[in-house]
């Protein structure tokens, strides 16, 4: 008997209206509404903790994927802000909030972007906690903690992040390791902290060594500028090589990127290829990139963030994330990835219902397959109950219309209700 039946549902791919049966957390059976197959007889309404809903002909999607967001670091803009407004200025300011950081006040804040996720439809969350001689493991050991606190809720992914550079502070590095042996699964890499090229590469080989050790993914930070005249931030051929030789194809991503958008002719076309043949994702984190980069362009500022487009265009595996929720890194968001996916649209000239639904399939199939979690992933008979009801039939118009998620769904309960009511009144006088 299922524990929770979605009627009236409007499901991607299908015509007509669904009843979708969920048991055991995954969804057991899809029959077209009215077939008379799971609606509950009266009697199994008193015999267990089933629950129906009729969801109106609303939207049904698999839950939301965030595949890069730094909870640890979340909602610091009101203690400092970073009044610079550049990449450098972000790091110094946080680098001295970080050093007053505390279990208990990561937890604090980072519960309140958990929760602010969950209602907007996230399932499935990679962080990013800062692991240098500043923080050392305080955030590492709040995202273990919550993991645990809200493993009902939302699924988090747990990345050993250098942030102060790995060579630069040398002692990032045995925090690293100390990070992954305690239940962190990714190794993370900043490069852009490191001061040459050359600690640049061994900063590389430091983080994919500990990858090959723990044999765990890469997801390092890197190319963050908006061109690529210094050498430290045109890495991804050098990264892409490194892959290939270690056998990592298909287990590296690449947040921010944004030097890629200056590439042109020839040189591009090499680029893309590498990076093809590498099998490495690229995540875009337009609120950030956006508001860091071109700080020093004082006419024609330019965009900052990697050329999406372009990169969809020749076959780059690309996501897109939050990155930070108000803080000096970006003083905007709501954990809300519909908003960031609508922002990357405006900024990145996508326009057609095409563009919008490649940015739905983004923030769903292709952060789930980026971070790993693809398999049962869907709304398929068989797959995870991780699911989000959008208050709209259309998941591209509740894409352009913000529309709030009415129900979300994980491991086949639900987690989160939202309800928005306007009344307009036409008798004014
Ligand atoms: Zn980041």
């Amino acid at each position: 008997m299922p524990d929770l039946v979605l009627h009236n549902a409007v499901l991607p791919g299908l015509p007509g209206p669904r009843t979708v049966s969920i048991e055991d957390g995954r969804i057991q059976r899809i029959t077209a509404e009215h077939a008379g197959g799971d609606r509950p007889r009266e009697a199994d309404r008193t015999s267990g903790p089933l629950r129906t809903i009729d969801v109106g002909g609303r939207a049904v999607l698999p839950s939301f994927v965030e595949p890069h967001l730094h909870l640890d670091k979340a909602l610091l803009d009101a203690r400092l802000p970073n009044l610079e407004g550049t990449l450098a200025g972000a790091i110094k300011v946080t680098g001295a909030l970080k050093a007053e950081f505390t279990v208990d006040d990561c937890i604090d804040r980072a519960r309140t972007v958990l929760d602010l996720a969950i209602a907007n439809g996230t399932g499935t969350i990679r962080s990013h906690p800062d692991v240098d001689p500043i923080a050392h493991l305080v955030g590492v050991d709040a995202m273990l903690a919550l993991r645990e606190e809200y493993r009902d809720r939302i699924d988090l992914q747990i990345v050993a992040f250098p942030q102060e550079g790995i060579i630069k502070a040398p002692e990032s590095l045995a925090l690293m390791e100390e990070a992954l042996r305690k239940g962190a699964d990714v190794v993370g890499g900043c490069t852009y902290n490191e001061p040459s090229l050359e600690e640049c590469h061994e900063h590389i080989d430091e983080v994919f060594d500990l990858a090959e050790k723990y044999d765990v993914p890469v997801d390092m930070h890197c190319d963050f500028a908006v061109d690529d005249s210094d050498p430290r931030y045109a890495l991804v051929e050098h990264i892409a090589d490194v892959a290939i030789a270690r056998g990592m194809q298909g287990r590296v991503t690449l947040g921010h990127m944004t030097s890629l958008a200056s590439l042109s002719g020839q040189h591009r076309i090499q680029v893309w290829d590498k990076i093809r043949q590498a099998g490495i994702n690229i995540v875009v984190l337009p609120f950030t990139d956006m508001h860091l980069n071109g700080r020093d362009d004082d006419h024609n500022v330019r965009r900052g963030v990697a050329p999406v487009t372009l990169m969809w265009d020749v076959g780059v595996s690309v996501g897109l994330s939050s990155n930070n929720v108000r803080n000096a890194f970006t003083p905007f968001g709501n954990a809300d990835i519909l908003d960031v996916a609508l922002f990357l649209a405006q900024v990145g000239h996508m326009g057609s219902p095409s563009h919008f639904q490649r940015l739905l399939d983004t923030v769903t199939h292709r952060n789930a397959e980026i971070i790993g979690i693809d398999e049962g992933y869907g709304v398929q008979v068989g797959d995870r109950a991780d699911l989000v009801v959008l208050d709209n039939p259309d998941p591209v118009d509740a894409l352009l219309s913000r529309s709030v998620r009415s129900f979300v769904i994980k491991g086949g309960r639900v987690v989160a209700e939202t309800t928005k009511s306007t009344t307009l009144h036409q008798d004014h006088p």
